[in-house]
Order: structure tokens, then sequence, then C-alpha cells
């Protein structure tokens, strides 16, 4: 294997668990520091292209279909007819490529607060960014908190939070007031999913505070799905499901017949994300 001389590693170091998951590295592509985050982008040795926020891990190239694929087919076929799709954050357009993936989708609004992000993202990881160009793709470089504020009541089907850790821009759409936004903003059979970290290390801290966030702003029924993430601290995550209606019931047969390649993603790993591990809220 051709390796730098000096073998180099990135390191995302998670001091309050004693861990850190690391990547080795041939180079760094891009730095800079925009006016919401530090961005980095590397080329590691085994994972593809690796995109950094604030010394965060992102997504590589290699593992990322796990997370836009649990963050998009499990909510689209848990709404009985999505038409209407509102991205928060999601700015390198992963989940967004998914999205447009189902062909009865007709419109898909990505709210991204920083713009670099999708530009750098279009650089570096335009296999990502295939589907920009798909009419039905919409984009608005914004703050997500304020623009879901303003939302009409009633105009948005599926709410996907795909967002950076609960600091700063992002920390504000963990909140009781943005699922207030976001309930409002839902038609009656709307819902909303949204990335909510490691179960085995954010379950007090993060899972559960979002259940009792989502239903104390009227998403009477809550769900968590895990799924494994290799490059993300713990390499298990999860995504929240909220819901007016159950969120624990999908269209099964539709998601066995879909006309769409996924890698990860099926009717039975869906059905198996469903069933929560035994310290999960029944
Ligand atoms: N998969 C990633 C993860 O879980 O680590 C998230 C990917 S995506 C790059 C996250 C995006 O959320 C970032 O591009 C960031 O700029 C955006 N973001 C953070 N706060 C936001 C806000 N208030 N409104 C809109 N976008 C926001």
């Amino acid at each position: 294997m051709n390796l730098p001389d000096k073998t180099t590693w990135f390191s995302e170091i998670c001091e309050e668990h004693g861990s850190a998951i690391s990547f080795r590295i041939r180079r760094k592509l891009h730095e800079e520091k925009t006016p919401y985050q530090h961005i980095e982008i590397y080329e590691t040795t085994d994972f593809g292209k690796l995109m950094v926020i604030d010394g965060f891990v992102m997504l590589t190239s290699r593992d990322n279909f796990l997370y836009h694929e649990m963050m998009s087919h499990p909510a689209l076929f848990t709404h009985p007819a999505p038409k209407r799709v509102v991205i928060i954050g999601g700015g390198d357009c992963g989940t967004l490529r998914e999205v447009l993936k189902h062909r009865d989708v007709e419109h898909v609004l990505q709210v991204e607060i920083d713009e670099q992000v999708t530009r750098l993202s279009e650089q570096y990881f335009p296999e990502l960014c295939a589907s920009n160009k798909d009419p039905r793709a919409e984009f608005l470089f914004g703050d997500g908190i304020q623009w879901m504020k303003a939302a009409d009541a009633g105009s948005v089907d599926v709410i996907i939070v795909d967002s950076t850790d609960p600091i700063g821009p992002a920390e504000g759409l963990f909140s009781e007031d943005f699922y207030r936004s976001c309930y409002r903003a839902l038609g009656d059979t709307g819902l909303i999913v949204q990335q909510s970290e490691s179960p085995l290390l954010h379950y007090d801290s993060i899972i559960q505070p979002m259940h009792r966030a989502m239903q104390a702003a009227g998403f009477s029924h809550t769900h968590t799905l895990p799924f494994p993430q290799p490059c993300y601290p713990s390499g298990w995550w999860s995504a929240t499901l909220g819901g007016r209606q159950a969120v624990d019931q999908f269209r099964e047969s539709d998601a066995q017949k879909r006309d769409f390649n996924t890698q990860y993603y099926t009717a039975a790993i869906h059905r198996g994300a469903l069933a929560a591990p035994a310290f999960f809220p029944s």
C-alpha cells in the first residue's frame, strides 16, 4: 500500500466517554473557517474521503450510506403518502439524494445554515450530490430554526433533522420550542425524524430528553431506531421518529417493492430496527 512516509491519523476524541474514533489519512484536502464552523476534508487510506466539522466526524465516503438511508427511508415509508419534505441541515446532500429516490415525493426543501458545506460536498463528495439538479429539489441557505418558526401550518409531510451534534448552531434543533414549530408545520399525518446520537453513549443525555421534548410538543408517538455507524463515537447511532400517529408501523409491502437501490435499508432492516433494545423506552 502506498502510504505517506510518516503515517498520520485523524482522531475524534470523545473525552467524556474516554474513547476515540480514528482514520489513517493520506492528506488534508481542504480546511476553512466559515462564519458558522470549521470544516476539514481529508483523504483517508481506507474510508475514502472524510468530512469533519468543528473536530467532529460528519461522514466518510465508505460508510455514509448507513446514516443517509436510515435518516430517510424509515420516515418516508412510515408516512402514508409523503409529497412535501423538508430537510434541516443535511448540507452534504446524502439524505436529499435518498429522499429523491421516492418517486411520489413532489418537493424537497433543504434548509442548511452553511452554504460552504454543500459547495464542498459538491466538490469532494459528488456522488452524494448526484440528485442536486433534480427539479424537485430546492436549496435555501439559512437557519432551520427560524425557517421552521415561519413555516405555514400543515405545509409539510415529513421533516428530517439531519444536523450536527447539539452544540453551536444546532443546539436549538434539539429543543421543545423547535419541535413545537415542527408540529405546527406538519399536517395531521406528518412526522419528524431526527438524528439522535449514540444509543450507548447518549441515551440519558439526548435520546430520552428528545422523546420527552417531542412528546411535550404534541408528538404523542415517538420511537428510536438504532443502526450501525462505524465512523461515529461508539459505532452505534440512532434516528428518532415522532408523529401524531403510530411511528412503529410502516408501509412494509411498499418498502419491499421499492423500485430503487439501497445498500443497507430493506423492509426487514426497518422491521428489525423497530425492535428496541431492552433499555429503550417502551
Ligand atoms: N451526518 C452528520 C452527523 O450526524 O454528524 C450530519 C451531517 S450535516 C453535514 C449537518 C449539517 O447541519 C451541517 O452542515 C450544519 O451546517 C447544519 N446545521 C447545524 N445547525 C443548523 C441550523 N440551525 N439550521 C440549518 N442547518 C444547520
